[in-house]
């Protein structure tokens, strides 16, 4: 089973669509300091994070995303030399997704708030419920209860499945962040060296 989720940014630019595709997913929030340090830097937690300074997270293999209009309103921070790829808007200062600095990782992490449904109930039948809360220790007031402190050791064998999956199946290309093994923009590293 699959479905076509459209994606667009708060002010209309950036364009694009995302296959949902059962089993090939994972609907999780991450409150971690990364996430948060991601949203102010964007200057824009208010659009962003949830009230416990949660994002919510739609992650899938990068094939089944695509950018059709705005790509040249698209950009990327790492907040360290060797963090993630962070990649957002610079019409609107929305987070698109997120991605490893390796084309070659089957992994992209795109940011809820883009993706349209017309009601919570689509968004519910579509995404099902949030499969993991994770990193509940950097929570804005009082960690809710139906989130992990940190990230589940349980779930490793879930993302390792995926992963291979990916691998086997070539599911990281092609990417709207890269062209083979070079990314679509110029990646900004916010601090260089080992900062925590
Ligand atoms: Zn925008
Ligand atoms: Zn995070």
């Amino acid at each position: 089973m699959s479905n076509i989720v459209e994606l667009e940014c708060l002010c209309g630019v950036v364009k694009g669509n995302i296959k949902v595709v059962h089993g090939s997913f994972f609907h999780v929030h991450c409150l971690c300091c990364d996430c948060q340090k991601f949203a102010s830097h964007l200057n824009n937690k208010e659009n962003i994070l949830d009230e416990h300074g949660g994002s919510e997270l739609f992650q899938t293999y990068p094939e089944l995303m695509k950018v059709t209009e705005g790509q040249d309103k698209i950009s990327a921070i790492q907040l360290k030399d060797k963090g993630i790829y962070r990649w957002h808007t610079t019409c609107c200062n929305m987070p698109i997704a997120n991605t490893l600095s390796s084309a070659k990782i089957p992994f992209i992490g795109v940011s809820v708030k883009l993706m349209k449904f017309s009601n919570e109930q689509e968004k519910l039948n579509t995404l099902g419920p949030v499969t993991l809360k994770a990193f509940g220790k950097y929570s804005i007031g009082e960690m809710p209860n139906d989130v992990h402190s940190k990230f589940p050791l349980s779930f490793m064998p879930k993302i390792i499945g995926f992963m291979l999956k990916g691998i086997f199946g070539k599911r990281n290309s092609p990417s709207p962040f890269f062209n083979g093994k070079e990314t679509v923009a110029k990646v900004e590293v916010l601090s260089k060296g080992k900062v925590n």
